[in-house]
Parts: structure tokens; sequence; C-alpha cells
């Protein structure tokens, strides 16, 4: 891109920048590198107006990386609740672990995508904007807008053709634009623009700094790009066991199961749209059958998960029996009372709302 059209980038977002709680007055500042972290992590998958609540409130509890190290994964599972993707606090927890034990946050992009979560977008932004490295990002944003400008009928995520790797060609206009000493506010004003101008439907072409470098507009084609994702949804039907024991504990389990594999979670399994009464076999690995008091159908809900269509029955099961007092590694008796703080995915609130309500 010519040095003409990435002036009129800057000069954009400079007029245009949204005051954030991340983003500091003075946008040649150098930024805090563990608020960058945060606040791009949180941003994945997440809309901004969502982002800004969060990431003050995380901020205010965990102001830096020592004090976010210290803290439980309960506890920053609790400031994460609602953002969804829960496996990028767990994440953000067990680097920040890693960054205190070491020498701080790393400077180079090798180092940084090393850690657990922080990938190559995550360590581009890490490194622009907090310390001005010519460093390049691409995100949703980025794809949307360089496909635009040069008429990319291909994704990222295509496989390869004909030796051309698609990867490849977006992260060689993403350097492009970061080969420069401007490259943090380069990368930044794409994601700005991305977000506010040149968004999935309806880009606002007569209000973009680059129209006279985007082929797309030039050739009234906006609609056609980016092309739209190949992907297969899967329906997945399944039952979750919301168990509470005579003292009124809920079973929570880790590992084993076909979602949410690394958290504490409630056991559940695939099982037939007809699914018979009582209690089922795959139950039987949680709890005695002599133990249990009754079982109950509790209702239904439907869920996404990737490209998982879930639609899931929940079975309320009532033991007899008190919660055993020995903690287990695997699975953990929650307080009835607690169990919406403690379970953090959305899937297991659903569960627990149509059991215990
Ligand atoms: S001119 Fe239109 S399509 Fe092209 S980058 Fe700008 S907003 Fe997007």
């Amino acid at each position: 891109m010519d040095k003409g059209t990435l002036k009129l980038l800057r000069d954009w977002f400079k007029k245009n920048a949204a005051a954030l709680p991340w983003r500091p007055i003075d946008l040649d500042a150098l930024r805090d590198p563990y608020a960058v972290w945060i606040s791009e992590t949180m941003l994945q998958q997440t809309q901004v107006s969502t982002v800004r609540d969060y990431f003050v409130k995380w901020m205010k509890r965990f102001p830096d990386i020592a004090t976010l190290a210290k803290a439980s994964e309960e506890e920053v599972f609790k400031y994460w609740q609602g953002l969804g993707y829960y496996s990028r606090a767990r994440n953000i927890l067990k680097t920040a672990k890693i960054i205190v034990k070491g020498v701080g946050m790393p400077r180079t992009r090798k180092e940084l995508e090393a850690l657990p979560g922080i990938g190559a977008y995550t360590a581009g932004a890490i490194l622009s904007l907090a310390y001005h490295e010519r460093e390049a990002i691409l995100d949703g944003n980025l794809v949307r807008i360089f496909s635009r400008l040069y008429a990319l009928d291909f994704l990222p995520t295509d496989k390869s053709t004909a030796g051309k790797n698609p990867s490849e060609i977006y992260w060689g206009y993403a350097r492009e634009m970061a080969d420069s000493p401007k490259a943090y506010m380069h990368n930044e004003a794409l994601m700005e623009l991305g977000r506010t101008v040149c968004k999935v439907k309806n880009p606002e072409c007569s209000a973009c700094p680059l129209r006279n470098a985007c082929r797309a507009a030039r050739e009234n084609r906006t609609a056609e790009f980016p092309p739209a994702k190949k992907h297969v949804q899967k329906d997945w039907h399944g039952t979750v066991l919301v168990i509470e024991s005579a003292d009124h504990r809920i079973l929570a389990v880790h590992g084993g199961q076909k979602f949410f594999k690394n958290q504490f979670t409630l056991p559940h399994f695939e099982s037939p749209r007809s699914a018979t009464a009582g209690l089922p076999a795959q139950a039987e690995k949680y709890v005695d059958a002599d133990a249990v008091q009754s079982v109950k159908s509790a209702g239904k809900f439907r869920h996404g998960i990737t490209v998982h269509k879930m639609e899931c029955d929940v079975l309320y099961v009532k033991l007899r029996t008190k919660a055993p007092k020995r903690e287990q590694t695997y699975s953990r008796w929650v307080e009835r009372s607690r169990a919406t703080d403690f379970f953090a995915s959305s899937f297991c609130l659903k569960a627990l709302e149509q059991a215990l309500s």
C-alpha cells in the first residue's frame, strides 16, 4: 500500500478512534503489554461493547500479572463468566504463572507464541501496541479488509491451491501494513476500520480512507468479499446430569467428558432423542444406583459449541446419601447455593436452571 494511503488511514484513525478503557488518549503512547494481552484476548470472538465492562472489572481485581498469577482458577472464571470460550481464561492464568516464574512478558514473537493461549494475532498485538515493534496482526477485521482491498476470493483458512498458501497471502498483506515505524497505528486503525466502516454487511466505502486503493469498492463488488466460510454443522444430542446429594451438593466432574475437557463441568454424554426413563447406565460411572432416591426429567435446552448444534436433555438425580467429605482430583461436590458461581459455562448454567429452578 502506498505511503499516501497509509497516511490517510492514520489521519482517519486519529480523528475517529473510539475511547476505550484499554486505549490511551495519546495514540502514540507505548501501552502496558499486560493490558494489551488481556483486552485482545477478551476481544477474540466478543464485541467491543461487551468487553468494556469486563476489562475494567478485570483490571481492577487483577491490575498486574503478579496479582493474576496468585488467583484461583475459580475466581478467574468468575471474572470471565459470560465471555464464553473459557479455555481463554484458563490459558491466561497458566500464562501469568509462567511469566511470573520467568523474567516478565517476553519481547519476541517466538517466545510469546510459545505461551498458552497466545497465538500469532495476540503476539503481534502485544509487540506492536506495547513495544512499537514492526509486527503484523491478522484477525477477522483485517481479513475482511484485505479480501475487499485486493479482491481475494479465498480465506486464509482455505486449503492451498496451485502452490499458493492462502494464509501466507493474507499474512503477507498484514506484514506489508506493519512494515513501518507506525505499525502499531496501522494495526489498530485497521481493526477499528473493520469494526466501524468496513463492516460485514454494507461497508461505508464513502467514509473509508482506503477507498481509492480498494478493488472491491472500485468494481462495486464489496458484497462478494470475503467469500462465505464453508463449515459443516454437526448435530449432537445428549444428556446432562444434575446430581444432588442429600446434603445439597451438586456433582462437578473434570475430564472424561465430550465438551469442556479441561474444566469442571456437569457430567454429560451423547444419548438418543428417545432416551428411556430412569437412571441411564452412563450415570453409574458417577453414582451408585443404590444411593439414588429419584430421577426426574428436568427439561431440555439448546446450545452451540464450535460446530456443534446441541440439544440436551437434563436429568435431575437426587441421592439419598451425603456427598463424600474427601476432595477428589476429578470430581467435586459443590454447594447447591454456590453452583451458579462455580460452573463457568453457559452450558452448565442452562442445565442448572432447568434442574434447580
Ligand atoms: S472501500 Fe469499502 S470495501 Fe474497501 S476497505 Fe473501505 S470500506 Fe472496505
